[in-house]
C-alpha cells in the first residue's frame, strides 16, 4: 500500500491525516474550515495542510493521493460539490477536479457517512463482512449502505438517508418537514433538547452520553427512547435490504450499550424473527478515525 491523506471536511473543521502502508495515521492536523471564504481559498488552505502533512513523509516515500469527505451531497461521478446547507460558501463547485489540479495526484470525494462506512468496511469491525449498515448519530444522523462490497447510491444519489425514516407518526416535527423522524430521538442536539425539557437543564449531548452510562435517570430514559427509535429503523432497514451487520457510529454512538441494548433488544419486535435474531448492531470500531480512513481507502482505490 501506499502513502495517503484522508480529509474530513467539517461543517467547522477541517480534520486531515496522513496515512502510513500500514494503514496507521501517523500525523494529524485540524484547522476551522471557514467555508465563507470561497472555493479558492479553501483550497490553498487545505493544500497547506497537505504540504506540512508531508513532512512526516519519510525520506524519499512520496504521497500517492487524497481522499476527502463533506457533509452533504456530492456528485460522486465528478467529485463535484452539490448544495451543502452547512457549507454554502463552498456549494457548488468542482471540489475534487479543483484540488486534484492543484496538488497534481488523485483526489477522490464523496459524503461523510458513505466515507466513514467505507472505513469501517475495509479496515475496522466490517472487515470480515460482505454487506453493512453504517449509521451514523451525531448532530445529524445518516447511513451508508454497503452491499456485496459496493456502496449504493440510489437513482438520484439520496440511499441512506436514514435519519428522516419515521419511526413514529405521531413524532415531534423534525426540520426535514415530516414528523417523528429517527433524528428527532437520536441526534446529540434532539438528545439536548429532550433532556431540557425533562430536566429544565442544558447540558450537551457528550454530557448526557455520560450521565446515562453513570446512570442518571432522565438521560436513561432518553437513551432509552433513542434506543427504541433505532431499533426501530433498523429492523425497517433490514427486513428492506436484507443486510445483517449494523455499525453505528458518529458521537452519540459513544453511549455504547446503554443506547445499542435497547435497539438490540427492539429490533425483534418490529421484525420477522428469522430476519431479527440475525441482525447484529455492533459500535463502531474506528470512532472518530472511520472517516479519515475511509478517505485512505477512496485515495488507494483511485490511485490503481
Ligand atoms: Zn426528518
Amino acid at each position: 500500500m501506499s502513502w495517503v491523506i484522508g480529509i474530513d471536511l467539517g461543517g467547522t473543521k477541517i480534520a486531515s491525516g496522513l496515512v502510513s502502508p500500514k494503514n496507521e495515521i501517523v500525523a494529524q492536523s485540524r484547522i476551522d474550515t471557514n467555508a465563507d471564504d470561497g472555493l479558492e481559498i479553501v483550497i490553498n488552505r487545505i493544500a497547506d495542510e497537505i504540504d506540512s502533512l508531508k513532512s512526516h513523509l519519510p525520506a524519499g516515500d512520496t504521497l500517492a493521493g487524497v481522499g476527502i469527505c463533506t457533509p452533504g451531497p456530492v456528485d460522486h461521478i465528478t467529485g463535484d460539490l452539490l448544495t451543502l446547507v452547512n457549507l454554502p460558501g463552498i456549494s457548488n463547485t468542482p471540489f475534487q477536479s479543483t484540488l486534484q489540479e492543484k496538488l497534481g495526484i488523485p483526489v477522490k470525494l464523496d459524503h461523510d457517512a458513505k466515507v466513514a462506512a467505507l472505513g469501517e468496511f475495509h479496515y475496522g469491525v466490517g472487515q470480515d463482512r460482505e454487506s453493512m449498515i453504517y449509521v451514523v448519530i451525531g448532530t445529524g444522523v445518516g447511513a451508508a449502505i454497503i452491499y456485496d462490497g459496493n456502496l449504493l447510491y440510489g437513482e438520484s444519489n439520496t440511499a441512506g438517508e436514514s435519519g428522516h425514516m419515521t419511526v413514529n407518526p405521531d413524532g415531534h416535527a423534525c426540520h426535514c418537514g415530516s414528523k417523528g423522524c429517527l433524528e428527532t430521538y437520536t441526534s446529540g442536539p434532539n438528545l439536548e433538547r429532550h433532556y431540557a425539557n425533562l430536566a429544565g437543564e442544558t447540558i450537551g449531548g457528550a454530557e448526557i452520553t455520560q450521565r446515562a452510562i453513570d446512570g442518571d435517570n432522565i438521560a436513561l430514559q432518553i437513551m432509552n427512547e433513542a434506543g427504541r427509535a433505532l431499533g426501530i429503523a433498523v429492523a425497517s432497514m433490514a427486513m428492506m435490504i436484507n443486510i445483517e451487520t449494523f455499525v453505528i457510529g458518529g458521537s452519540v454512538s459513544q453511549a455504547g450499550d446503554v443506547l445499542l441494548s435497547v435497539a438490540r433488544e427492539t429490533v425483534p419486535q418490529y421484525s420477522f424473527k428469522a430476519v431479527g435474531e440475525r441482525i447484529q448492531i455492533l459500535q463502531s470500531e474506528l470512532g472518530e478515525s472511520a472517516p479519515i480512513l475511509g478517505g485512505a481507502w477512496m485515495a488507494r482505490e483511485a490511485i490503481k
